[in-house]
């Protein structure tokens, strides 16, 4: 495994806090919570793309199914950090089945979304609330 070790004092004013160490992998990418859209379709592929292929658009669509009906558990719960789990999983199972049907989904949403609403093409939907834009 080719990477750097790399180790950074951490300090608030003159007070060491602790050491920052990060290990720099560079075959793989690293964790972020800022990551893309592509980035994520990326990481989503490079984990599960030969096993969803393998499943089937089919297959994986009733998974994105189940994981549905777990958030909408959910959001009826009071569990933040399974309501966090649970919309985490619906994104990564959209995200699986865009792979198996080669849509990119950066591409998709900034074509649909990307210039404002679909139905009035503003920033801040005028749509009328018994429209579905
Ligand atoms: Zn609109």
């Amino acid at each position: 495994m080719a990477g750097i070790l790399c180790v950074f004092p951490n300090r608030v004013g003159h007070l060491p806090l602790r050491h920052l160490v990060f290990y720099v992998d560079f075959n793989m990418p690293s964790p972020a919570s800022d990551l893309s859209i592509e980035d994520l379709q990326q990481h989503i592929r490079r984990m599960y793309y030969d096993k969803d292929v393998a499943r089937g658009i089919d297959g994986t669509f009733m998974w994105l199914m189940e994981e549905v009906g777990e958030l909408a558990s959910a959001l009826r719960g009071n569990d933040r950090e399974n309501l966090q789990e649970e919309f985490a999983d619906v994104i990564a199972w959209l995200f699986t089945i865009a792979n198996v049907a080669d849509v990119n989904l950066a591409e998709a949403l900034s074509a649909k979304y990307g210039q404002g609403c679909p139905g009035c093409h503003r920033f801040e939907c005028e749509c009328s609330l018994d429209e579905k834009p």
